[in-house]
């Protein structure tokens, strides 16, 4: 059985001392839910701040992104064992990165293969923009996502990480995809091609989750879905009745 997962991601968004007022608020509520795996992914600033809240306690810390190199010359960037005084998880190659910063398959794959060196839990996204969805290139774009971004892992380096699906147009547009298109991605296209890579025991261990404009009114439809395992939350994330409430739905 694959053990339901929520992650929240904030994105760029609370100070340090905006996410220690957030997280005090959202804590007992999440402590309660013992059936899954939770995760706050704060901005860097605040990863400090909110892994003393969290210590010692069954929430985990998640950064947003992280630099493959161990150290030197790279300014602005935070390297793996810097996450990892923190973090136990990373999130990679989010679509925001992608359209904004530059982020391809390769350098998913470079910082994919820091990550499980430092030990750190990976929350691997992929997704298809509208256009893509809509010019029927679905399988082609999720599928080589898979391929390139986890290229050159062992099974069971595969099975240290997570898998985001999150189709662009649902990302913070209210429009989240239905539960049963959602599901046809990720067991039609995201375990067929782990399958194929990995073998099918990678590929039916594989948690993977949705993402994109899930609510704490919308989350039990994705949960109910037989090929997916939780969610990456971002706007909802930062709701504390909300995000507990996806919390509970996974349950
Ligand atoms: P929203 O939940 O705000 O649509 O964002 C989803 C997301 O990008 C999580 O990583």
């Amino acid at each position: 059985m694959r053990k339901p997962f929520v992650a929240g991601n904030w994105k760029m968004n609370k100070t340090a001392a905006e996410a220690r007022a957030l997280v005090s608020e959202m804590l007992p509520g999440l402590r309660a839910v013992e059936t899954v795996e939770r995760v706050i992914c704060p901005p860097f600033t605040a990863l400090s701040t909110v892994a003393e809240l969290l210590a010692g306690g069954p929430v985990g810390l998640g950064a947003q992104n992280m630099h493959w190199e161990a150290s030197g010359a790279f300014t602005g960037e935070v390297a793996p064992a810097m996450v990892k005084e923190f973090c136990q998880y990373v999130i990679l190659g989010h679509s925001e990165r992608r359209a904004y910063f530059g982020e391809t398959d390769q350098t998913v794959n470079r910082r994919l293969k820091a990550a499980l060196a430092a030990g750190l839990t990976p929350i691997v996204c992929v997704g298809e923009t509208l256009q893509e969805n809509e010019s029927g290139q679905t399988y082609k774009v999720v599928s080589g996502q898979v391929r390139g971004g986890l290229e050159g892992l062992s099974v069971e380096e595969v099975g240290r990480l997570v898998i985001a699906y999150e189709p662009v147009w649902a990302i913070g547009t209210g429009r989240a995809a239905s539960g049963s298109d959602a599901n046809a991605v990720v067991d039609g296209i995201i375990r067929p091609t782990l399958q194929e890579v990995f073998g099918n025991a990678a590929a039916d261990a594989m948690r993977v989750l949705y993402g994109g404009s899930v609510t704490g009114a919308n989350a039990a439809e994705f949960f109910q879905m037989p090929g997916i395992d939780g969610a990456l939350v971002g706007g909802a994330s930062l709701k504390p009745a909300d995000f507990v409430k996806i919390v509970q739905a996974a349950a």
